[in-house]
């Protein structure tokens, strides 16, 4: 039987599935970080495409209110302030410096590009256009044509651009996670898939071969009986009705012979339980010596074992039987101390295949002929060899 202890199969079965449960959430964090980067990438992203948009939004408001339009005050003093605020928001992502990428953005806000003061610059001079008062002497203000410039041209040029870089360094450091996210998982269901082939070698298959083995022990132990290792009843009926089966399509003899042990209570009695089961294993081994292979041979119960004789007729099996008898008469039997004279009786029946319960009336009607041996006074068969053989030739 495999080394594998049931305790040892649910331990192995515990890890093996610790270990994918394991990976499986390795993998799910990955992805949930990963996704929530993204995230954060996205609304970045989204953050800067609205600053350029307010952008040319407040262009154009200023550029309204310088003309006269008061209605333009409001729309523009909003847009300043959220522009403001979406800038500083911006600008304090920009203020680390710790991976590539935020080394980049720091370049773009403040080293050669200068986002933060040109937005300075740039909110500077619409706050100043959105604080003046309009009045028709002042619209060729020159201070103001001057800020509305200064608007126009940031609007126009650097700010579009700087922001346009902030957006396609969060574009790239986002699909660079989006890359490496793939690979990790790439990874995790690689060794998910080996982890998978180890654990298939090297525990679900010697854990399968073990419950293979066990249930093999099982099935073994339910149709053999203990001591003699003899079939059982249960098995010896299944193998007889199946034996008729075949017989039946082949139109093929088959018979039944019962044997009982001649006064073995006595043997129990006189030697006791151990020397009675000795004498049970001893005639066992004698019935497997006299018997062909194909003859199936069973431990009813007690001291009564049945015979299954395919391919052969009545006559044929009281020969047997006979053979049995003399075998087992002429060897007296070690049990316990001394050896001990030991006799069997016999019955025979041959099966009727076209009968209605062939295995049943068969067994019944072996049994009927052994109780005539016992009346005949034990150590014989019943029929007689020659009595069946007469039978046989009268048939
Ligand atoms: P008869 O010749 O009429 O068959 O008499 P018998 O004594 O053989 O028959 P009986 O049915 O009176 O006794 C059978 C005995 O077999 C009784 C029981 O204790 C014994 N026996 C049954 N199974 C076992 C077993 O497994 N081991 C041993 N040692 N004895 C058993
Ligand atoms: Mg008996
Ligand atoms: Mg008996």
């Amino acid at each position: 039987m495999s080394e594998v202890t049931p305790r040892g199969m649910t331990l192995r079965y515990v890890v093996a599935l610790g270990l994918i449960a394991l990976l499986s959430i390795v993998s799910h964090l990955v992805l949930t970080e990963t996704l929530k980067a993204n995230e954060g990438s996205a609304a970045i992203i989204n953050m800067s495409g609205r600053q350029r948009m307010l952008s040319q939004r407040i262009r154009g408001l200023a550029d309204d209110l310088h003309s006269g339009k008061e209605v333009a005050r409001e729309p523009l003093i909003t847009s300043m302030n959220q522009f403001r605020q979406t800038h500083e928001r911006l600008a304090a992502l920009a203020d680390a410096k710790g991976t590539i990428a935020e080394r980049r953005l720091y370049e773009v806000y403040y080293g050669n590009a200068e986002i933060d003061r040109l937005m300075t610059r740039f909110l500077a001079a619409g706050e100043r256009i959105a604080a003046r008062k309009v009045a028709p002497a002042r619209l060729t203000d020159a201070e103001d044509s001057q800020d509305l410039q200064v608007l126009s041209d940031l609007a126009r040029g650097p700010l579009l651009s700087g922001l346009e870089d902030v957006v396609s360094i969060h574009q790239s450091v986002s699909e660079a996670r989006s890359q490496r996210m793939v690979r990790v998982q790439w990874g995790i269901l690689l060794i998910v898939l080996v982890t998978l082939a180890v654990e298939a070698c090297f525990i679900f298959r010697p854990m399968v071969r073990a419950i293979s083995g066990y249930v093999g022990l099982l099935l073994n132990q339910a149709d053999h009986d203990y001591l003699t290792g003899l079939l059982n009843r249960r098995a010896f009926t299944v193998r007889a009705e199946a034996e008729i089966q075949r017989s039946r399509r082949y139109a093929r003899p088959v018979s039944v012979v019962l044997v009982d042990v001649d006064h073995f209570k006595r043997v129990n009695d006189s030697l006791g339980h151990l020397a009675g089961d000795t004498v049970l294993v001893t005639l066992s081994r004698t019935m497997e010596a006299q018997a062909r292979r194909e003859d199936v041979i069973a431990r009813l119960g007690g001291e009564e074992f049945a015979i299954l004789l395919p391919e052969t007729g009545l006559a044929e099996a009281c020969e047997m039987a006979e053979r049995l008898r003399q075998a087992v008469a002429a060897e007296p039997i070690l049990a316990g101390e001394e050896p001990r004279q030991i006799t069997i009786s016999a019955g025979v029946a041959e099966i009727d295949l076209d009968g209605a319960r062939p295995y049943v009336s068969a067994m019944s009607n072996a049994d009927k002929m052994l109780y005539r041996a016992k009346d005949a006074g034990r150590d014989t068969v019943r029929p007689k060899p020659a009595s069946a053989r007469a039978m046989r030739v009268v048939s």
